[in-house]
């Protein structure tokens, strides 16, 4: 039987803490993961300064490729400095080369990358991959509004669901105990699967074609199970319901019964560990939301602290923050989301929390009202190359809602994107948001 491979798309401050956690636990289970790792790095030249431990006066200032010195050192010294990442985690500069063979793919940068990421995806993917979105944001169109993960999942032909929490980055890769929440939801066809591989002399499919291309061994027992369940399956059962309910155009292609099943306990092997704890949950719209959502709310929360009016501030702040974050979710997803992931899990109001504490959309508004500055000029100053979301989400969210005739529904997301476009200050945050 053939095992999952696991391939990171992303290495930030995120995508390397969530790459190390999944190489940890695919050593635990060789069973049913390969061991090693691929993480694709967006490759870029890094200079190695001179009190760092691995400096080498031979090489001085010289600038090395991101991949070699992670490959070479095990640390990503530009985004997770500090941080030991286990030796069976793997960079590639190559997001194809990466992904290749990968059973499972795990979706982690940025969201403002994610569409031209995708586009060399497409097509070089196993068909019955499944993948898990660990970004934050939605993605905005003239189309409306979707989650990352649904348009992953479109764009590529495969099932994603969303991983998302109370998680700055930094604290798990130290250990610190954490908890977040993971939704997947797949299409039935998906706990059927297929059945055992035996010998077949039928011509396999277009889907199996891609994957016996991938030069996965038994990749001719893989197709022909993909072709006695295709045969088997109804147009119906391709089928699945998106985060909105409805059917979505995708048809996805089955999980030859040579692997282990993608199901909540795979899942759950792959990204628990004693300092991150995971709860499986189903409901991917309101797990996607509260992570892009939250980011809003955060700036605002900067806002305020930086403006110096103190914690009362900031909870009233995170009370309307998570009502807009719940009226959103009912509005534009309400056959399908739960308001209990916004109040009940990590994914919502303990993110929140957190994020209104410490994260880096916090401290950028915080400092910028401190200072004078701008967020984006905080962000490019403070962060050494790792983006913000809750800016571009801001705006994003704002021009759905305005073209909806639907701003001042949402008085909290407006008053924080007015406010970074320097059309209100602070000061009206109270009047703005206020129902008084
Ligand atoms: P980050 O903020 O560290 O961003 C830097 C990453 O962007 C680097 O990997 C860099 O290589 C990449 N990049 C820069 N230019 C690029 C380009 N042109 N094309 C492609 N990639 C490029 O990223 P992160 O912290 O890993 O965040 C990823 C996602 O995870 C975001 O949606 C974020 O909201 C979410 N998240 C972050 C944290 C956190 O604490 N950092 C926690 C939970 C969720
Ligand atoms: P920031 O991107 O604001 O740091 O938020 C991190 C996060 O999502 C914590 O859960």
């Amino acid at each position: 039987d053939k095992k999952h491979k696991v391939t990171v798309i992303g290495s930030g401050n995120w995508g390397s803490t969530i790459s190390k956690i999944v190489a940890e636990n695919t050593k635990e289970y060789p069973d049913i993961f390969e061991e090693e790792v691929q993480m694709w790095v967006y490759e870029e030249e890094v200079t190695l300064p001179s009190d760092s431990p691995h400096y080498d006066p031979a090489i001085g200032d010289k600038p090395q490729n991101l991949t070699h010195i992670i490959n070479t050192y095990h640390e990503n010294i530009k985004y997770l400095p500090g941080v030991r990442l286990p030796s069976n985690l793997v960079a590639n500069p190559s997001v194809v080369d990466a992904a290749r063979d990968a059973t499972i793919l795990i979706f982690n940068l940025p969201h403002q990358f994610i569409h031209s990421v995708c586009d060399k995806l497409r097509g070089h993917i196993l068909p019955f991959a499944r993948g898990i979105s660990c970004i934050k944001g939605v993605n905005v169109s003239d189309d409306g509004i979707s989650l990352f993960s649904e348009w992953i999942g479109d764009g590529l032909g495969i099932y994603v669901g969303a991983l998302s929490g109370a998680n700055i980055a930094s604290e798990i890769a130290a250990e610190k105990w954490s908890e977040t929440t993971i939704a997947y939801d797949p299409p039935p066809m998906d706990n059927s699967r297929v059945p055992s591989p035996r010998a077949t002399s039928r011509s396999p499919c277009h889907g199996c074609a891609q994957a016996n291309g991938d030069g996965n061994g038994d990749g001719r027992a893989a197709s022909a199970n993909i072709v006695d369940r295709l045969q088997a399956l109804t147009p119906a059962d391709m089928q699945h319901k998106d985060a909105r309910g409805r059917t979505s155009k995708t048809k996805l292609t089955p999980l030859p019964a040579v692997y282990p099943p993608l199901d909540h306990d795979t899942f759950k092997r792959l990204f628990h560990r004693s300092y991150f704890h995971v709860r499986m949950v189903s409901d991917v719209a309101g797990v996607s939301l509260g992570g892009a959502l939250k980011n809003i709310v955060a700036i605002a929360a900067g806002f305020v602290d930086g403006r110096g009016w103190g914690d009362n501030a900031k909870a009233a702040i995170m009370r309307v923050g998570l009502l807009e974050m719940v009226k959103f979710g009912q509005e534009f997803f309400g056959e399908t989301v739960r308001t209990g992931t916004f109040t009940e899990e990590s994914a919502g109001v303990a993110d929140l929390i957190t994020s209104c504490s410490g994260g880096r959309n916090f401290r950028c508004a915080r400092k910028a009202v401190l200072e004078g500055l701008s967020v984006q000029e905080v962000e490019a100053r403070e962060l050494n190359g790792q983006k913000l979301q809750g800016t571009s989400t801001a705006a994003e969210v704002n021009s759905f809602l305005k073209a909806r005739g639907l701003e001042l529904e949402y008085p909290l997301f407006t008053a924080v994107h007015e406010i970074l476009e320097g059309r209100h200050s602070v000061d009206d945050i109270p009047s703005l948001v206020s129902d008084n």
